[in-house]
């Protein structure tokens, strides 16, 4: 299902520079997990930066035909590849490309295909992110701005959806386990939950699938309850 198009609410944060930093920019998120995607979104509708956003290669292919972003915000791990193909595509042409995962081990790869800087999740506070942007349009590489992890909360349907998808990546084909436990350890570190981590990080184990089964339908029952 494609995502609904987005756009910066002008209608509450009034329209000048420093209300709207990131007012005239535009940003391409190719993000599988809704649950990023989502807290994104609010951060781009609350710093005024124009977003499209893609689940997959093949989806954000189609959008370049058409968009010419300033800054690409790309996932490593995504259903129809990694995320390193299009970064080092678009890196090519010119276009600052900030690579995104739950996966800290994926900072060497995204730099090598030319990413200029690696957000790991969880996502930074709103300013944080202002500040990453600015630099990178502007040119040359940034770290990862401080932390201080006050990035708004997403949608908890976003994150519901994001865990019904994890049970059934986990419980479906094995050929898809390495995407599946990346996709459940990415979810887990965006929502700051190490025990659902280290279970997706273990899942190869015996017995490791049956145990991420169980937290997961743990987590979907708590949010359950909770909605
Ligand atoms: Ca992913």
């Amino acid at each position: 299902m494609p995502f609904p198009p987005d756009g910066p609410s002008l209608t509450d944060a009034g329209s000048s520079a420093a209300a709207l930093p990131l007012r005239g920019i535009s940003l391409l998120l190719v993000e599988d997990s809704r649950f990023t995607c989502d807290a994104l979104r609010l951060i781009c509708q609350r710093s005024g930066a124009r977003l499209k956003r893609a689940e997959t290669l093949a989806a954000a292919r189609a959008l370049l035909d058409s968009a010419h972003p300033d800054l690409a915000i790309i996932d490593l791990g995504l259903p129809d590849g990694p995320g390193t193909d299009l970064i080092a595509s678009l890196s090519a042409t010119g276009m600052p490309v900030l690579a995104i995962s739950g996966d800290p081990e994926g900072r060497t790869a995204a730099g090598e295909a030319g990413a200029v800087a690696f957000l790991d999740k969880p996502l930074p506070s709103v300013a944080g992110f202002v500040r990453l942007i600015r630099q990178l349009v502007a040119g040359g590489g940034a770290d990862v701005p401080g932390q201080d992890h006050d990035a708004p909360a997403a949608d908890p349907l976003a994150l519901r959806d994001d865990l019904e998808r994890a049970a059934a990546l986990v419980a479906g084909d094995p050929a898809q386990h390495g995407y599946a436990t990346g996709f459940v350890r990415s979810l887990a570190r965006a929502v700051g939950d190490p025990a659902l981590e280290r279970a997706a990080l273990h899942a190869g184990a015996d017995g490791g699938r049956l145990v991420l089964s169980h937290l997961i339908a743990e987590r979907l029952d708590r949010l359950q309850a909770a909605c």
